[in-house]
């Protein structure tokens, strides 16, 4: 027993000694007289050679830490010219580099062998005739160290620079090129072959030196004979094509239609599919031909589109066949044609006279663009004619530490960070301010004690141009017909009648869109007949409303019409969506994120829009709805949908109807501008119910969307809000949203954005026959329904309570915009409570500065609900602190349905830095208003911007930190005093405690260059506010806390609202009192409590450094483009190289499969 187990290990040492004694020998060797000892070394190397292919022990021993093993056997390979030595050193390297994993080729490769062996494979070329095994050798050995497809950090990363500085490229050519029949050297050549044209500039020179031909003459059609080799010879070539001047050659001679022939051949042949990824490979050459231009053009002419759809749709059924699926998809994306956006402009419909326009400004720009420049230009490989400087660029490419991880947009200016104690405006200028806070001076006599009872009554401009055409209860209920009412609440229902031709009002379009709703006259509610009251009242029909006011405390859809009536739209809107009309009852069910089903994009979607030009006699192309050409007759077939949005915030420029049950619509973009679309508002009429309607909104501009992870499109039926659920639902299934053939030219672009166009595609159902239904982005909330809410809120002023409404200015379309003191009365009128009164800290609260943002607008509702609220808490808020309140920063570009922008084209929270007081006169109000505020010693304790965000989940802040943007940046801080109060921490950190939707670790304090004119940083730098947010709230819904998994809803975005207001309570508790007396200091000490130094780093979110707008690049990868190399889209370019994204948890597998592919 003792014995036996002895033996080997014995025997191992003996063998492991022997093998350093024979290496130690062979060092000597080396070091001497080198033509004596040919015999000698050869046989010392062919015993280790021995040695180690028997004993895998020797091999360790060699390959030791401290072992100089690999030294001596390089070196000995360096010096020799025996043939046999090198044949056996290159055999004991293939023995030991062929186990041991990546750290004997990182030896390997540290000791300078690549170069060892590719300098021994060109002068081993030159010895006439060549040594056939020895090539074999020094192939399979280059093979092991080169990088392979799943790179190892051990390969060796500069492999192909050095086979080209080498001189080695052309020796494995030539290989390749004498051996085509002898596939036993074949094989390691050409695997060295694939090794050596992953870097772009060997592929250039691979290409010249006729390696592309040679790849052509070993593919071929369907064989069952070597298809190892096969595989790596269509792998080569797909990496050569990948340089543009090969694919060009390789198009030039027509080798595009060889391809598709190779494939469906294969596909043809290969029944049982055993060799997918020879097909697959076949596809991969196709689709780097089809990188460029001409090879698009190519794939067209040889019917491309035809060939890999049909294929396709053969491996639909085929689950294993998804990557040829994905793959023909993408290049069958990439070919489709790239079409303009069937329209005569992509230019706003609607143009506003601006009072003057900035020289450089974006209406400026707009205006100089030569005419047409809309036209869709081919660009993406305008640059062919330079490929060889771009391609030496790319020299580094195998280098792994070209990437960058920082973002260049956190600011790094130290002196930019710190708060600028300036003061813009002479106080006698802002001296106008006063007038918006009367609390501090106002005096106060006893009778005052009812309420300030300042509400500035909306005015209505007699004098507006166009008459308003409302469907009023006044103008429209017949005399004789009495509202039916039910004795209990809350489904008391109210009823308005509608008329198709109204008594003297022209309107046909007004007309058309009630016709919609009342079609035959035939709706009958709770078993009633609406045919009497028809007859009765002539052409009139009757339908029931539900009254919403019993539901909705701050609805009235008498005063929503006359808030409606002082509205002023650039297109004179005379309608009014009903929704809006009815008011929204916020749902009681939970409406859980979409799951997204299998292969609705690739497999569903993207086959429906290639099959327009297989198969273009399908395609209807019926414009059926046109803001562009108005007079312009709309088909009534019955057989279309009747579309509107001419009314408030509604947005919708164009529909096409593209088969009997798909649309294509087109929004407008922002009044005098010619982008910015993504919000939508429309009306749909005359639908057949049970049918599957496909809806595409393809000018989105946006490159990533919450509609990809599980965001519904929302959706208000009349019929439903008449029979007792007037509310906003999520509705849609197979919804998506990628990259289409839509595009236009970068210049008309502004060269800001992509010029490719996104398709949103959803698909519904409808439930109801004769409905009107309507569709929206987001719970619509316009201007009117916010003076309607004002209006209400000011009749539930208390005695307690202090509210006042002030007009901050009117805007550029002559709007009012509302602001809003709130606190609480003095408790009397002496001294002491007057001194208390005006001593409180001010909470500065904004929202809707980007009119797409309409959950902002709901969480604002919220905050003012809460804080006129009779709960001991708001009234103990209300005597915390003064509200002024801005509620809607933007009213001109939430009327007219603006996505982005006001009307002077720009977007609002882009001019805090320098507002113009006649094109921003929002924004340059409210910033002279803070300005006063500061200058009279009562800047404000927080401020904070309400936004609505499209790219993530859950609801989150923004806010100023010095230290937070210092760490995140390369700047050395030792120089820096950086004594920063962490008070900017408190708040966020109380709402994640309270607030279910809110997520602190989403929140990010870093100050960005390309956010330096926003609210949030000019108020903080410029105010001097420390807590100074954006609050960001999904567009989406929830991956964390009480609403995981489900999408917000307006009561889950008005609870933020509230909730947002219980945690300044709670702030209130944090922060000295005496202090707060003289809140300009900046040390709240009692904060201390919460700042607790542990969590800084997690609340330090990298991946909410942001690049463009106030949202992050987006989050999540997905393959919803059709150009996964399109280097042009600045969208996607920092997304990829910042290797920090996070990937949605909620992204399916289908992504993740697609991913895997390119
Ligand atoms: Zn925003």
């Amino acid at each position: 027993m003792w014995q036996e187990m002895n033996k080997p290990k014995m025997a191992t040492e003996k063998g492991a000694s022997r093998v350093l004694m024979l290496l130690g020998q062979l060092e000597r060797l080396n070091e001497g007289p080198k033509a004596s000892d040919t015999d000698a070394t050869r046989q010392i190397t062919g015993r280790i050679l021995h040695i180690i292919q028997t004993q895998e022990k020797t091999r360790k021993e060699m390959m030791s830490k401290g072992s100089s093993g690999m030294d001596v056997i390089l070196s000995t390979l360096e010096n020799t010219r025996d043939l046999q030595t090198t044949l056996n050193i290159l055999s004991i390297l293939n023995e030991l580099l062929t186990v041991g994993g990546g750290r004997r080729t990182g030896v390997f490769v540290s000791k300078g062998g690549t170069a060892i062996l590719l300098q021994l494979l060109v002068s081993s070329s030159k010895d006439l005739p060549l040594n056939e095994e020895l090539m074999l050798h020094i192939h399979s050995l280059l093979f092991k160290v080169g990088p392979k497809d799943d790179i190892t950090s051990s390969s060796d990363r500069k492999f192909g620079v050095k086979a080209r500085l080498n001189g080695a490229l052309n020796v494995t050519v030539n290989q390749v090129k004498h051996n085509l029949q002898n596939h036993k050297l074949l094989l390691p050549c050409l695997q060295v072959l694939r090794v050596y044209s992953g870097n772009l500039v060997n592929a250039v020179s691979l290409g010249k030196s006729g390696a592309l031909e040679l790849m052509f003459e070993i593919i071929g059609p369907f064989s069952k004979k070597s298809t190892t080799l096969l595989k790596v010879a269509l792998d080569t070539l797909a990496a050569l094509l990948k340089s543009k001047m090969n694919a060009r050659w390789a198009v030039d001679r027509g080798y595009m239609p060889t391809l598709l022939a190779i494939y469906q051949d294969w596909h043809r042949n290969d029944t049982r599919h055993r060799h997918m990824i020879i097909r697959k490979s076949i596809l991969g050459c196709i689709k780097n031909l089809t990188n460029i231009k001409l090879g698009r053009k190519a794939f067209i002419d040889a019917n491309g589109m035809r060939i890999l759809y049909n294929t396709s749709t053969e491996c639909l059924p085929v689950r294993t066949l998804d990557p040829l699926v994905n793959t023909s998809s993408l290049i069958m994306r990439k070919c489709f044609p790239k079409n303009r956006l069937p329209l005569p402009t992509i230019k706003s419909v609607y143009q506003y006279p601006l009072p003057h326009i900035l020289a450089g400004g974006p209406v400026a720009q707009l205006h100089s663009l030569p005419p047409g420049v809309d036209d869709v230009v081919d660009e993406s490989d305008e640059n062919e004619g330079t490929e060889v400087d771009t391609e030496n660029d790319t020299e580094n490419e195998d280098d792994e530490t070209g990437h960058k991880t920082q973002n260049d947009d956190i600011e790094t200016d130290i002196n930019k960070l710190r708060p600028r104690q300036m003061q813009a405006r002479p106080f006698d200028e802002l001296r106008v301010y006063e007038r918006f806070c009367l609390e501090f001076t106002q005096y106060f006599k006893v009778n005052d004690f009812q309420s300030p009872g300042s509400v500035t009554p909306l005015s209505v401009d007699p004098n507006l141009h166009n008459p308003l055409i409302i469907p009023t209860k006044q103008n429209r209920r017949p005399k004789n017909i009495q509202p039916p009412r039910s004795n209990d609440p809350p489904l008391d229902l109210d009823s308005i009648s509608i008329s198709k031709a109204l008594e003297g009002k022209p309107d046909p379009d007004l007309a058309c869109s009630l016709g919609r709703l009342v079609l035959d006259g035939e709706i009958s509610v709770n078993g009633e007949s609406v045919n009497g009251p028809q007859e009765e009242s002539g052409d009139q029909a009757v339908i029931e409303v539900p009254d919403t006011a019993a539901l909705l405390p701050l609805h009235d859809p008498d005063l929503y019409l006359e808030m409606v009536k002082g509205t002023r739209s650039v297109p004179a809107y005379t309608e009014v969506a009903y929704p809006d009309y009815f008011g929204h009852v916020a749902l009681n069910l939970r409406e859980p994120i979409l799951e997204r089903a299998y292969g609705v994009q690739s497999r569903t979607k993207i086959f429906q829009d290639i099959e327009r030009l297989i198969h273009p006699s399908d395609i209807l192309d019926r414009v059926v709805y046109d803001l562009d050409n108005q007079s312009c007759p709309i088909p009534d077939n019955g057989e279309s949908l009747k579309f509107n949005s001419k009314f408030e915030s509604g947005n919708l420029r164009k529909a096409i109807q593209i088969r009997k049950f798909e649309y294509d619509l087109i929004l407008n973009s922002d009044i005098n501008s010619n982008h910015y679309h993504q919000w939508f508002y429309f009306e749909v009429g005359n639908m057949r119910p049970g049918v599957r309607y496909r809806f595409n909104i393809i000018n989105c501009e946006k490159s990533n969307s919450q509609f990809n992870y599980g965001m519904q499109v929302l959706m208000y039926s009349v019929q439903e809000a008449i029979n007792g659920s007037p509310q906003w639902v999520r509705t849609g299934s197979d919804i998506c949203y990628y990259k289409n053939h839509f595009s236009r030219s970068s210049i008309a672009a502004g060269g800001q954005k992509g010029k490719s166009y996104f398709s949103m595609t959803f698909t519904v159902t409808f439930q109801q026959k004769d409905d009107v239904c309507y569709f929206a982005y987001h719970y619509p909330y316009t201007y009117s329904m916010l003076k309607m809410h004002l209006q209400k809120l000011s009749g539930m002023c208390t005695n307690e309570i202090y509210y006042r409404q002030d007009e901050l200015c009117e805007t550029l379309g002559g709007n009012s915009c509302p602001l809003l003191t709130i606190t609480a009365m003095p408790e009397s009128s002496s001294n002491e409570h007057i001194s208390q009164f005006r001593s409180r800290p001010v909470v500065f609260l904004s929202s809707r500065v980007h009119p797409g943002e309409t959950n902002s607008s709901w969480v604002m509702k919220g905050s003012l609900e809460f804080l006129m609220s009779c709960s001991p808490q708001a009234q103990s808020l209300r005597e915390s602190y003064i509200f002024k309140i801005i509620p809607m920063l933007n009213p001109d570009g939430v009327i007219n349905g603006n996505h982005r922008c006001s009307l002077s084209g720009e977007d609002l929270n882009r001019q805090w830095q320098n507002p113009n007081a006649e094109l921003h006169p929002t924004i340059y109000h409210a910033k002279s208003l803070l300005q006063y505020l500061r200058a009279t010693g009562r800047t404000p304790l927080v401020f904070c911007d309400y936004h609505g965000h499209s790219r993530k989940k859950n609801v989150f802040m923004y806010g100023c930190s010095v230290k937070e943007t210092v760490w995140q940046t390369n700047v050395n801080t030792s120089n820096c005093d950086l004594h920063e109060d962490l008070g900017y921490r408190t708040l966020p950190k109380l709402l994640s405690q309270m607030a279910p939707a809110f997520s602190l670790s989403s929140c990010s304090f870093v100050v960005e260059r390309s956010k330096e004119a926003t609210a949030r940083v000019v108020v903080w730098r410029e105010i001097g506010v420390q807590r100074s947010y954006t609050m960001e709230s999904t567009l989406c819904g929830c991956d964390q806390g009480k609403y995981k998994g489900l999408q917000i809803g307006t009561r889950e975005l008005e609870e933020m609202g509230a909730q947002f207001c219980v945690g300044l309570l709670r702030l209130r508790r944090f922060t000295n009192p005496l202090e707060l007396h003289n809140h300009n200091s900046h040390l709240l000490d009692m904060e201390n409590d919460l700042k607790d130094p542990r969590s800084i780093p997690n609340i330090t979110s990298p991946t909410t450094y942001v690049l463009e707008e106030d949202e992050p690049a987006f989050l999540e990868e997905v393959d919803y483009s059709a150009e996964s190399n399109d280097e042009n889209d600045p969208d996607f370019e920092p997304d990829l190289q910042d290797n920090r994204v996070l990937p949605d948890p909620s992204s399916d597998s289908e992504i993740s499969r697609q991913d895997s592919l390119t």
